[in-house]
């Protein structure tokens, strides 16, 4: 059988939830909905890294846009990233199509339409006030800093891609509009 030569690219942890901030579980490993039917239709997945796990590891905290959106994450997810892109040129350059990319709304670092934000951080003691720092908590209309990162690299080198995204609270509320328009 021919090689489809059509490619995604795919957040880590669509592939892999076990690399989500503990306590996040929306699927058991990877997110079969989405992922099964992507393969019956023949597409190469791409797994991009996980820039909190490579950044935090396992027993991270949640954080916050606010948080990671700092020259030194964005640069760590620079660094992730440059690979995936030079991969992007080299399969577009052999006639191969790389059909988009899909995100996961809601997440500080791979949300494309929706990112969380809030007044995070510092040290927790007794002065710690978790209700206000809850109550602070808000999603914004904007990429997360990885997906932003991702973006800026693509634009640089005038790769043009439609990015899409599975909802980070309810993934399969997307998943139907999303493979329909992937078919
Ligand atoms: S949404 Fe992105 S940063 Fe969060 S667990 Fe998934 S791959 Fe990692």
């Amino acid at each position: 059988m021919p090689r489809s030569k059509r490619l995604l690219l795919l957040s880590h942890c669509l592939l892999n939830a076990n690399a989500k901030v503990e306590g996040i579980e929306p699927y058991e490993g990877a997110f079969k909905p989405l992922i099964l039917p992507l393969i019956e239709a023949g597409f190469g997945l791409i797994q991009l890294p996980c820039p909190e796990l490579r950044h935090g590891g396992m027993r991270r905290w949640g954080q916050v846009k606010t948080q990671y959106d700092t020259p030194f994450y964005r640069a760590h997810c620079k660094t992730l990233l440059e690979p995936f892109v030079l991969e992007i040129l080299e399969y577009q350059r052999c006639g191969y199509e790389v059909c988009g990319c899909i995100g996961v709304d809601g997440s500080p670092s791979c949300g494309v339409h929706r990112t969380c934000k809030g007044d995070w951080g510092g040290e927790i003691d007794e002065s710690f006030c978790l209700e206000s720092c809850l109550e602070s908590l808000r999603e914004e209309n904007e990429a997360g800093v990885m997906i932003a990162s991702l973006q800026a690299l693509l634009a640089e080198h005038g790769i043009t891609l439609p990015f899409w995204a599975i909802n980070e609270k309810s993934p399969h509320e997307e998943v139907a509009t999303l493979l329909k328009e992937l078919s």
